[in-house]
């Protein structure tokens, strides 16, 4: 049977996990935040009294933990809920680190194709329309002007209930997109066929249609 694939890419906080989220609901596709995954891994060096800037012992995990989603759509690590954990300062500050690492990376991507090798998805991520699906029937890559992306996140955060200062976030969010995009394995890119949405004075609703509008033109919806 033939899957559809709905690919969404972007720098830090620029609103595809929101976004996909609502894409995913409203087709009744299975949603999938690869971040969290990294995030996942990198939450599991720090519980293990691992330094995430050291790839020799950070790879040494890769086998050893379990990172997947529960029931729910929760990430879990070792079959435990790791959702808010994932989200803390410590982890974001040392993410995309654990994302450079070519054999970290060679595992999730395994992983997230396993996912998306028999059901509908909304994946959302940094390379899946440029490398993890590489055939995704739709390629988005979201952007937005830092400031906002870093308003949206402080704002994120504040409703979660998370302490933090709109610099630290700012600061975050383009040491975040500088690593991303300057790895030299799978970088932050947008896919050749992508089609790119700056959402920087767009709300949410006005995204999600435009996204479904594209999905309904390739014969998804
Ligand atoms: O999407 P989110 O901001 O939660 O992702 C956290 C980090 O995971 C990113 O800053 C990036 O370093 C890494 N990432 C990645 N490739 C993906 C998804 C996330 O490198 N497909």
């Amino acid at each position: 049977m033939k899957t559809f694939a709905i690919a969404i890419d972007g720098p830090s906080a620029s609103g595809k996990s929101t976004v996909a989220k609502i894409v995913a609901e409203k087709l009744n596709f299975l949603y999938v935040d690869t971040g969290a995954m990294y995030r996942a891994f990198t939450y599991a060096c720090i519980i293990n009294n691992i330094d995430p800037k050291n790839e020799t012992e950070a790879i040494k995990l890769i086998g050893k933990i379990n990172i997947s989603f529960n029931k729910e759509n929760h990430i879990t690590l070792n079959n435990i809920d790791v959702s808010k954990e994932i989200r803390m300062n410590d982890v974001a500050d040392n993410v995309s680190y654990i994302a450079s690492y070519k054999d970290i990376r060679i595992e999730l991507v395994r992983l997230q194709r396993g996912i998306a090798n028999d059901r509908n998805v909304v994946m959302d991520g940094r390379d899946i329309g440029s490398h993890v699906l590489p055939n995704a029937d739709v390629k988005i890559f979201q952007i937005a002007e830092a400031n906002e992306r870093a308003r949206r996140r402080y704002k994120e955060n504040l409703e979660k209930g998370i302490n933090s200062s709109f610099d630290s976030i700012l600061e975050n969010v383009k040491k975040r997109d500088y690593i991303d995009s300057h790895r030299e394995f799978s970088p932050l890119v947008a896919a050749k066929d992508c089609i790119t949405i700056d959402t920087t004075y767009m709300s949410i609703e006005d995204v999600v249609n435009e996204i479904l509008k594209i999905c309904k033109s390739k014969g998804i919806e």
